[in-house]
């Protein structure tokens, strides 16, 4: 972060404001409205100062600056438009160690102002550290648009119910669950019931137990996330995530959550499914909202539905959110249509994970053409694949795609046919996670991003991340 976000108490503190135009006035109205005590000096006022000047009670001192100005104030606004006058303002200040802003002057800045949304006592402040005003103000508009008018209203009814409601409900997170439900139903509504339905809310009983939500992350980009999947991140106490699941993602969750790793990593047990399972039975029995967060959806190879099974056999309560499954953002990333009605009429979600699944999958159905495959965890068993499927009646020239890390900043895609995947898995060195299409429709797509399509002409993994820039979401990668 290049500023650090802050909200200032001026109330009765005096703050120098330096010229008289009409942008001072501006800057002016805003600290006098936060209870600031102004000092304005400027040899003359505008029209819009001078009105300021006979409606607030504010120092006007009828000359040019003076270093010693500085002194005695908690934050100085220059205003002047004359760069030698915001020269010597800002070296005053920074001597005297007071804060200042030289407006529309970024270098003579030790703080700068934000685009703010109103609503108070509830604010939203957006700044693009200076680098980009106008997107800030766009950003701004957009939550101005969100946040209802009554928002201000709901805030100050409920900081007078405050104290009660602490009283009453002593537990902290039972008193956050409450706030929130508060709030959201009152945002659904007019602001002005929030009073009747406060007390209303605290009089019905609050349940003591926590509950779980099984989230799907979608593949690795954030942007592929659901708004339930969002909302979940925001309000649990506790996630509990795969190793699978992005950075970027986790850094969306509340701020105070609580973070677990469960990760199974391929070939090491760091966690049983039996310990996640009775972990997240002891999270929601200790009254935790507990985010299971998986990569992709959590019932797709997810082992969601255990997870599921545990909770619902404790007697606790749980939600499922569905999450974008790896074939389709993957398929989507690489601009590969999962059916097309002149290629697949159907797609088969298939795991080639460990030597079990290999064999007691239906090979002969697997192997029929027009129909797309679509394969999880199979990089250890691509030559165990294609043997099959060859052997079942899958042409060796059919179509394959492989997507690794697809949808995220590392992203490879590579091309091929099915005779061809264990050397070109091989001579790209792909690693998990990576999805496996097969079938005509990976033929579709915009090869020119993908790593080089003859197996012998691989160059070494370093080149390669050098070659191949492809961006994080959209079609043809
Ligand atoms: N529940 C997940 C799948 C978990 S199994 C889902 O619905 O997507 C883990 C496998 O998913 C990986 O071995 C890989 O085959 C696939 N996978 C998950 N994320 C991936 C990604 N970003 N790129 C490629 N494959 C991915």
């Amino acid at each position: 972060m290049n500023y650090f976000p802050a909200f200032l108490d001026l109330h009765g503190r005096r703050c120098l404001i330096v010229g008289g135009g009409e942008v001072a006035a501006r800057k002016a109205r805003l600290l006098h409205s936060a209870g600031a005590e102004l000092t304005v000096v400027a040899p003359r006022l505008a029209a819009p100062m001078q009105q300021l000047l006979r409606n607030a009670a504010l120092c006007w001192q009828a000359r040019e600056f003076d270093a010693a100005d500085v002194a005695g104030h908690w934050l100085v606004v220059s205003a002047t438009g004359v760069p030698e006058v915001e020269r010597r303002v800002a070296a005053a200040a920074a001597q005297a160690r007071v804060f200042c802003n030289s407006v529309d002057n970024l270098p003579q800045c030790s703080f700068i102002t934000p685009a703010i949304v109103d609503r108070s006592p509830l604010v939203v402040a957006v700044s693009s550290g200076g680098a980009a005003p106008v997107l800030a103000r766009q950003v701004r508009a957009r939550i101005e648009a969100l946040l209802p008018a009554g928002l201000g209203r709901l805030a100050r009814v409920a900081a007078e119910w405050r104290d009660r409601v602490r009283h009453k409900i002593a537990a902290p997170a039972e008193r956050r669950m409450f706030w929130e439900r508060v709030f959201e139903s009152a945002q659904a509504r007019d602001a002005a019931d929030a009073a009747e339905m406060i007390p209303a809310l605290l009089d019905a009983s609050l349940p003591s137990t926590g509950e779980a939500w099984l989230v799907g992350a979608g593949p690795g980009d954030p942007d592929l996330l659901t708004l339930a999947a969002l909302r979940c991140l925001q309000q649990a106490d506790v996630i509990v995530h795969d190793r699978l699941v992005s950075p970027e993602i986790l850094a969306l969750a509340r701020r105070d959550a609580e973070m677990i790793a469960v990760g199974k990593k391929p070939g090491c047990m760091a966690n049983s499914q039996e310990q996640i399972n009775a972990l997240l039975v002891e999270l929601v029995c200790s009254g935790k909202r507990v985010c299971r967060l998986k990569g992709g959806d959590p019932f797709i190879f997810g082992r969601g539905g255990e997870e599921a099974q545990a909770l619902m056999e404790a007697g606790l309560a749980y939600r499922v959110v569905p999450g974008i499954t790896a074939a389709s953002g993957c398929a989507a990333a690489a601009g590969i249509p999962l059916t097309h009605r002149d290629a697949a009429q159907s797609v088969a979600f298939v795991t080639a994970h460990g030597k079990d699944s290999i064999d007691t999958l239906d090979w002969p159905s697997l192997a029929r053409d027009r129909q797309t495959l679509a394969v999880y965890m199979g990089v250890r068993r691509f030559p165990e694949l294609v043997g099959k499927l060859v052997a079942h009646g899958r042409p060796a020239n059919t179509p394959i795609a492989i997507v690794e890390r697809g949808t995220t900043s590392a992203q490879r895609i590579v091309r091929g046919t099915l005779g061809q995947l264990s050397l070109l898995a091989e001579a790209h060195r792909i690693e998990a996670p990576a999805m496996l299409f097969i079938g005509e429709v990976a033929r579709l797509g915009d090869p020119a991003t993908d790593e080089a399509m003859t197996p012998g002409a691989a160059p070494g993994r370093q080149r390669l991340a050098l070659r191949v820039t492809v961006p994080a979401t959209g079609r043809g990668a």
